[in-house]
């Protein structure tokens, strides 16, 4: 293949400059970091699967024309994305408590939150990716409070999606985290869903046994993690075609 150049390489992914101007090809490693990487491992495989998560629930949001950076998958562990600048923000949805805001709350895991609730964390490593407030992300520029607005109204609609669609194979969606990116068509602005959307940055729970299928497997060693994404990508029927043992097919819940 020939010599490509590395754009950025972070926790889980490779970028590379992409065949054409504006494209870059996302590949998906198979480290897995949690606790702002003091917890890392290599879990053979994730980075097949997040290609292929990644890939159905961009095409989904495509197809309901919530705008996105994918392009197409090149092979197993590559897709050709859409390259934007991306904004230094976490957006994380949440439909149930969980993780950083049931321990901040004291809620339980699992409680019902009154309405999806969308928050900002700060891009950045080394202050551990801190919880800001809108007026934090305007006041000091790294985004319009027409871009929230745009931010706001996308993420909730990936929400909608992305419940509907795990509930459909009997997963609770409990939250989720979207980064977007910024793209110029001649001299307009526009957002973007962008980075990947995959077990690793969502919750996802078996509704009928509450199990995790999702990265907390990881984070807090309560099994294997392949095996929970193999569920999540067999129940939406998008395993990889080298995988044979299993239907490609989604299953039908009784
Ligand atoms: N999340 C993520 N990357 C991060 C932080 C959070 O993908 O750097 C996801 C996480 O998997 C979960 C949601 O965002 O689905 C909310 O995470 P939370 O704030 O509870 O933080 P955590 O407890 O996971 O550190």
């Amino acid at each position: 293949m020939a010599r490509r150049k590395k754009l950025y390489e972070g926790k889980a992914k490779v970028l590379y400059e992409g065949p054409e101007p504006g494209t870059i090809v996302q590949y998906f490693k198979d480290d897995a970091t949690a606790f702002n990487a003091e917890k890392k491992d290599v879990i053979d495989g994730k980075g097949v699967l997040n290609n292929r998560l990644s890939e159905f629930f961009m095409t989904g949001l495509t197809q309901i024309g919530v705008p996105n950076h994918f392009i197409k998958r090149l092979n197993m562990r590559e897709q050709l994305v859409r390259a934007a600048e991306i904004v230094p923000l976490e957006v994380i949805v949440r439909n149930y408590a969980a993780g950083s805001m049931a321990k901040r709350l004291g809620l339980e895991e699992g409680t019902r939150l009154p309405r999806p609730i969308v928050e900002f964390s700060y891009k950045d490593d080394a202050l551990g990716d801190p919880l800001v407030p809108e007026e934090y992300i305007i006041a000091f520029g790294w985004a319009s409070q027409q871009d929230m607005d745009d931010i706001v109204a996308m993420a909730l609609r990936v929400n909608d999606f992305m419940s509907g669609t795990m509930f459909g194979v009997g997963i609770k969606l409990i939250d989720f985290k979207i980064e977007f990116g910024r793209v110029y068509e001649g001299d307009f602005p526009r957002l973007i869903v962008a980075d990947e959307i995959s077990p690793d940055s969502c919750r996802l729970w078996d509704i009928e046994s509450g199990q995790k299928l999702d990265k907390d497997v990881f984070r807090h060693d309560l099994g294997n993690l392949n095996d929970a994404y193999t569920e999540v990508a067999r129940r939406l029927g998008v395993l990889p075609s080298n995988v044979t043992h299993a239907p490609t097919k989604p299953t039908l819940i009784n």
